[in-house]
């Protein structure tokens, strides 16, 4: 069953309001199977909106429209579906009672243009709208389904969860078994990941219903594998089988299995079994490695504290730093990275101690350092080294990435 969604209104193409509706559907009909192949957004434009859900409804199974519905004259929906289908306005009378009912409890005058606010479509079904004014209508349209919906997200929310979802479902019937599974992965590049340590993947995906992709975000690759089949079975074995296949070839970047994992909560486990405590010293990322560590619920088994050393006065003052290596090498060098990692677990009496020193930008670069330069460090009483990166000109792409490196430092 493939689907479209046509959001309508004009707030939405001048980027006043975020497109949530589509999201949040696309999720919701991804789920029980749906296939949402296309989403648009429209003007509030009669001539518009019929040409394009005259279009959806002649390639898709099921057209989705949202907003419009309202008194307003800026409000074309209804109009521009009851041209195209031929059919007229009707006033949809327990709607009118309720709205009636509504507006007399909130001591509200029932002007003349609330009436078409209880307008539907003649011929469609109407499900009623508990949570506001604007029912949804439902079409059997030649074939394909129409189903019309108010703009405001939670009516909306609720007419799908409460009539939509269940009816789309037991079309679909559950002939179908579906799964998603999702790797964090850290570390490595998405193309050097996907190219060289999981390679070519063709032979698991040919003649499976099975798919996979790549999410890069600051904090790793996901990968996200999604299958169904016809059985239970079959579902299990072929998504064990890849699974299994991506867990041999990057073994070593996986940070983590399912959808909410997080690079962070790993790391705690991993402090929580050697039994170490870890303390940081943040310049470049102010606070966020702390504030990442500090994310997980039971980090206070593990996690010391911070210094957050962003002047150069703080460095030497709180952390050791010597000022002359300060001086020669500057703050953004391997020696400034090792004393501020040392200092920090010496002063907060850690196992571990992690620097982050960097030019975030977007100003600050040299030829030698420039924006996007970092050097994270690792001090434990056996070992310490430290790390150049060169990240980005964004600066917050720079801190998160920063942040992400230095944990996967100690995870490892
Ligand atoms: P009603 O008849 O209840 O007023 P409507 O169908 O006329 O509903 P709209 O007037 O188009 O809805 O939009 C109502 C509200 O919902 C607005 O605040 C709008 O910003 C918001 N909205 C509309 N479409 C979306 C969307 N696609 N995503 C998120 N919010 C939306
Ligand atoms: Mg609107």
């Amino acid at each position: 069953m493939q689907c479209q969604i046509l959001s309508i209104g004009d707030e939405l193409l001048i980027g006043d309001t975020v497109n949530t509706n589509a999201s949040w559907m696309a999720r919701e009909l991804t789920e029980i199977g749906v296939e949402v192949n296309r989403i648009y957004t429209i003007k509030d434009d009669l001539a518009g909106i019929k040409e394009i859900v005259n279009e959806a409804l002649s390639s898709a199974d099921v057209v989705f429209t949202t907003g419009g519905l309202g008194p307003t004259h800026d409000d074309m929906t209804k109009q521009a579906i009851a041209e195209l289908l031929d059919s007229e306005l009707v006033v949809h009378e327990p709607t009118l009672d309720f709205i009636k009912k509504i507006f007399k409890e909130r001591n509200i005058p029932f002007s003349k243009s609330n009436y078409h606010q209880a307008e539907v479509i003649e011929g469609c079904e109407v499900l009623f709208n508990e949570q506001g004014t604007a029912p949804a209508m439902w079409f059997d349209h030649e074939g394909a389904l129409l189903v019309v919906l108010p703009g405001v997200p939670y009516e909306m929310k609720h007419l799908m969860n409460h009539h939509i979802l269940p009816r789309l479902k037991k079309k679909i019937g559950n002939k179908t078994y579906r799964a998603s599974h999702y790797m964090l992965t850290a570390g490595i590049g998405e193309s050097t990941l996907s190219d060289e340590i999981i390679g070519d993947l063709n032979p698991f995906l040919n003649g499976n219903d099975i798919s996979l992709a790549y999410l890069p975000s600051p904090e790793g690759t996901r990968i996200r594998i999604r299958g169904q089949a016809s059985t239970e079975q079959k579902l299990k074995d072929q998504m064990e089988t890849l699974i299994g296949h991506i867990k041999k070839q990057a073994d070593g970047f996986i940070v983590g299995e399912g959808k909410q994992i997080r690079l962070a909560e790993k790391v705690g486990e991993s402090l929580q079994e050697v039994g170490l405590k870890i303390a940081v010293a943040e310049s470049c990322t102010g606070g966020s490695v702390a504030n990442s560590l500090t994310d997980i619920p039971g980090s206070s088994n593990y996690f010391k504290g911070g210094i957050i050393a962003y002047e150069n006065e703080v460095k030497v003052n709180q952390l050791k730093v010597n000022a002359n290596d300060l001086q020669q090498q500057g703050a953004v060098s391997k020696a400034v990275a090792l004393q501020m990692a040392k200092g920090v677990a010496q002063q907060l009496n850690a196992h571990i101690g992690i620097s982050t020193t960097g030019i975030a930008g977007p100003e600050g670069g040299t030829d030698k350092k420039p924006v996007g330069t970092v050097w994270i460090g690792f001090w434990s009483e056996d070992q310490h080294f430290a790390i150049r990166a060169q990240f980005t000109n964004d600066r917050l792409i720079n801190k998160q990435r920063t942040t992400a490196t230095a944990l996967e430092m100690v995870r490892r």
